[in-house]
C-alpha cells in the first residue's frame, strides 16, 4: 500500500517486496505531528535516514511504544526541535512553526531553498483553544511569499452533514450536562486529544468530581508532564484524577496482573465496584473497547454518555450499531459533541488566499478538486509522481 520511493525503506522491509533496497538518498524526514496517518509508517523508513520531530511529538511517540504491543516506530535518529529553530540542511533550510490542532506540540513548515520556498500546513485549525498557534504560523507563512503552498483539506467537502462545535462549546455544553445529573457521566473521547482531556477535566473540577481515566491516559500524561510547555496536570498527584483499572485473572487487582508501565498509578486506583459506589461523584473517560467494564459498573438507568469524536461517516457503521446496542442495554442517554481538528472549507479558502502563494498543492484530502473553486492555482497532485516548485 505505500508508494515505491526508491531509497526510502528500511533493507529488511524490502525483503519481500518488488522493490529492490538502495542506499538512501534522502537526507531527512520530517513530521508534523504524533496522529498515525502522519507516523505510523516510519517503522518501515531507512534508519539511516535521521527522522526531525517537535520534543513533544517525541513524548507522544514513545508513550504510544511503552504502552501498546502492535506499535514500534523502530530505530532512527530522532532529532527534536521547537518553533524558532531553523534547521539547515545542506542547501535547505525547514523552519517549524506551531499550529493548533487535536494534538499537542502539531506544526507546519516554511522550507525555504535556494530557488524557491515552500509552506506546509500540516494538520491544523482555527477554533481551538490554542488558535493563536495557527495564526502565527499562517502569518510566518505569509511573511515567507512563498513560492508554493501544501494545504490540507480534510474537511473539504461539497457539504459537511457532521455537526462541529469549538473546543469551548464542547467544553460548555458537557458543562452543561454534567451539572444537571446526579447520575455518572460517561465521555469518550480521541486519547492524545490534551485538548479534549483538559475540557472533560475542568468540567470535572467545575462540578466538583473526579475524572476517572484508563491507565494508558494516565501514562501519557505522566510523559508530557516532562514537557513544560503542556501544561498537563500530573496524573499521581492530582487530586481531580482517578485512574481505572480492570479486574484481571487474579480478580483481586494484584499487582501483578498489570503492565509494569501500569502499575504506577495503583494508589489513584478507581476499579468497577468504586465507581458503582461514587457514581455521581465522578466523570469517567471511557472508549468502546472498554464497554465490557459497564457490566461491572452497573451504571444507574439515564446516566449520560458523551461521544466527543467524529461522528461516524455512514449510517452502516457497524461499531456505531454496536456502541448504540451498549448504551440502549443499560438506559444510558447519548450526547454528541466533538470540536474537529482541522479548519472548515471556508477557513480553508480564507488561509489559502490569505498565504498567497504562486501554486497550491492540496493533500491531506478527497476532495482536492474542490480547492479549485478557492483559486486557480492549483496544482493537482498524483501518488508516486514529482513535481517542480
Ligand atoms: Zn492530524
Amino acid at each position: 500500500m505505500l508508494p515505491k520511493i526508491p531509497g526510502l525503506y528500511a533493507e529488511q522491509q524490502l525483503a519481500s517486496t518488488d522493490l529492490p533496497y538502495e542506499e538512501p538518498e534522502i537526507d531527512a524526514i520530517f513530521l508534523s505531528h504524533a496522529h498515525f496517518d502522519h507516523v505510523a509508517h516510519i517503522c518501515f523508513v531507512d534508519p539511516k535516514i535521521p527522522v526531525y520531530l517537535g520534543a513533544g511529538t517525541k513524548l507522544f511517540m514513545e508513550s504510544m511504544e511503552d504502552t501498546s504491543s502492535f506499535c514500534d516506530y523502530r530505530e532512527h535518529e530522532y532529532k527534536t526541535f521547537r518553533t524558532g529553530k531553523k534547521i539547515k540542511i545542506d542547501n535547505i533550510t525547514v523552519e517549524p512553526i506551531h499550529t493548533d490542532h487535536s494534538i499537542p506540540a502539531a506544526y507546519g513548515f516554511v522550507i525555504h531553498t535556494s530557488d524557491a520556498t515552500i509552506v506546509y500546513t500540516g494538520d491544523f485549525r482555527l477554533h481551538g483553544t490554542r488558535k493563536d498557534l495557527s495564526e502565527d504560523f499562517i502569518q510566518k507563512a505569509k511573511g515567507s511569499s512563498p513560492d508554493s503552498l501544501i494545504c490540507e483539506g480534510t474537511r473539504m467537502a461539497l457539504q459537511e452533514k457532521r455537526k462541529n462545535f469549538s473546543e469551548q462549546q464542547v467544553e460548555d455544553k458537557s458543562n452543561q450536562i454534567v451539572a444537571s445529573t446526579d447520575k455518572i457521566v460517561f465521555a469518550t473521547h480521541y486519547s492524545r486529544d490534551i485538548d479534549r482531556f483538559r475540557s472533560f477535566y475542568n468540567v470535572a473540577v467545575k462540578n466538583g468530581r473526579k475524572l476517572v481515566i484508563p491507565p494508558k491516559n494516565a501514562y501519557l500524561l505522566s510523559k508530557l508532564i516532562q514537557d513544560e510547555h503542556l501544561d498537563v496536570p500530573d496524573p499521581s498527584k492530582d487530586k481531580h484524577i482517578l485512574v481505572y483499572y480492570k479486574r484481571k485473572k487474579s480478580g483481586t487487582y494484584d499487582d501483578s496482573d498489570y503492565y509494569l508501565w501500569e502499575r504506577q498509578f495503583m494508589d489513584k486506583m478507581a476499579n468497577a465496584e468504586y465507581v458503582h459506589k461514587n457514581q455521581k461523584k465522578l466523570i469517567m473517560d471511557l472508549d468502546f473497547f472498554q464497554f465490557g467494564e459497564l457490566i461491572d459498573i452497573r451504571p444507574q438507568r439515564g446516566s449520560p454518555f458523551i461521544h466527543s469524536m467524529s461522528e461516524p461517516f455512514s449510517e452502516e457503521d457497524i461499531e456505531d450499531e454496536v456502541l448504540h446496542n451498549w448504551l440502549d442495554h443499560f438506559g444510558m442517554q447519548f450526547h454528541q459533541l466533538h470540536a474537529s481538528g482541522h479548519l472548515n472549507k471556508y477557513q480553508i479558502g480564507q488561509v489559502v488566499k490569505e498565504i498567497d502563494a504562486k501554486k497550491v498543492f492540496p493533500v491531506h484530502t478527497e476532495n482536492a478538486k474542490l480547492f479549485e473553486k478557492i483559486t486557480n492555482r492549483v496544482q493537482l497532485v498524483k501518488r508516486e509522481k514529482s513535481y517542480s516548485v
